[in-house]
């Protein structure tokens, strides 16, 4: 008796199982639930960092060819075929789709050196003139820091006067080690001056103004060197971007908070890059063996040869100090 209910509910369940599923309509089409008209809070922009990048993509790329001497995609390359067919006879290695089906996918490369994002170069100018250059705290002292950021945490303070604020915060800072030397209250590092370098992308820290112990040491070691005789200054610092990735790293959220960034400082430097799907960049195979490639898969390529060569000298010198100034 029992076995007999429970087999007339399972087949009850079934049937009405099947009635559900003839009832959904299945579709290619992406599922987004109808929830009617949404009113948008806000949009915070923001850059993928190196493990989203690595994340998002299929492939590492590192190899500034395209084909085999068979004409076959090389794997690691340019149009590596699991970024997506590259070319109208070809195969995507990630979906089996055709030229026509596969939406692409993406690829990284790692850069042998960090480099600034060119495109927030004043952003981490401004960023650096407000961090202490060993220990990566906001100088500002410990009252007025708070202060700052009790007005900056006020909902009722819009977005605009908030970045304001911040200019006048960096301001602060920059008039702070402008006037005199600034000892970090929390580690004693004497900070300088941070400014553009002239003349190429760099930045500069001028600690000619510090009365520090330690210039005068570093002085005296390099005294009867031949750098003493030129125009070598030793209070002047070039901050690469290897330093710079290594001080935001260090700084706490509360300081990102003082200074007003939606997001983690390090993004603003980059280490990897993403490469995009060959459907976007499709190749055009001539008579077989030549091939005709898109302007951004040549761009790509003289970033991978000056990559792999830079790459190169820093494996065969074994630099110690690691940078690009
Ligand atoms: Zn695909
Ligand atoms: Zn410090």
């Amino acid at each position: 008796m029992y076995l007999e209910t429970k087999k007339g509910s399972y087949a009850r369940k079934t049937k009405m199982l099947l009635q559900k599923t003839q009832d959904i309509a299945f579709t290619k089409q992406p599922y987004i639930e109808d929830v009617g008209p949404r009113k948008i809070k806000a949009i915070k922009f923001s850059m993928f960092s190196d493990s989203e990048i690595a994340k998002a993509a299929e492939v590492q790329v590192y190899k500034g060819v395209y084909y085999d001497p068979q004409s076959h995609p090389i794997e690691g390359g340019l149009l590596d075929p699991r970024m997506g067919p590259p070319n109208k006879s070809g195969k995507c290695a990630t979906c089996a789709g055709g030229f026509d089906d596969c939406p692409g996918h993406y690829g990284y490369l790692v850069f042998a050196l960090p480099v600034y994002n060119i495109g927030y170069l004043s952003t981490i100018l401004d960023i650096l003139k407000c961090i202490c250059k060993s220990c990566s705290r906001v100088i500002l002292d410990e009252k007025l820091a708070k202060d700052y950021l009790k007005k900056l945490r006020s909902p009722r303070m819009e977005p605009l006067k908030k970045v304001e604020l911040v200019k006048t915060i960096v301001k602060k800072c920059t008039s702070m080690v402008g006037s005199k030397a600034v000892r970090c209250s929390r580690c004693g590092y004497v900070n300088g001056t941070v400014k553009k370098a002239v003349g190429r992308i760099g930045i500069i820290h001028d600690r000619s103004k510090c009365n520090d112990n330690s210039l005068e040491e570093f002085r005296s070691a390099i005294l009867h060197t031949r750098e003493s005789k030129s125009t070598f200054n030793v209070a002047t610092y070039v901050l690469n971007p290897v330093k710079v990735l290594s001080l935001f790293k260090r700084m706490t959220d509360v300081d990102c908070e003082l200074l007003n960034l939606f997001d983690r400082p390090e993004k603003l430097i980059v280490t990897k890059i993403a490469v995009p799907p060959t459907t976007i960049r499709p190749s055009v195979l001539v008579d077989g063996s030549q091939s005709n490639e898109n302007d951004i898969t040549e761009r790509l390529k003289r970033i991978i040869q000056d990559n792999a060569r830079l790459h190169h000298e820093l494996v065969e010198t074994n630099a110690s100090f690691q940078c690009l100034v």
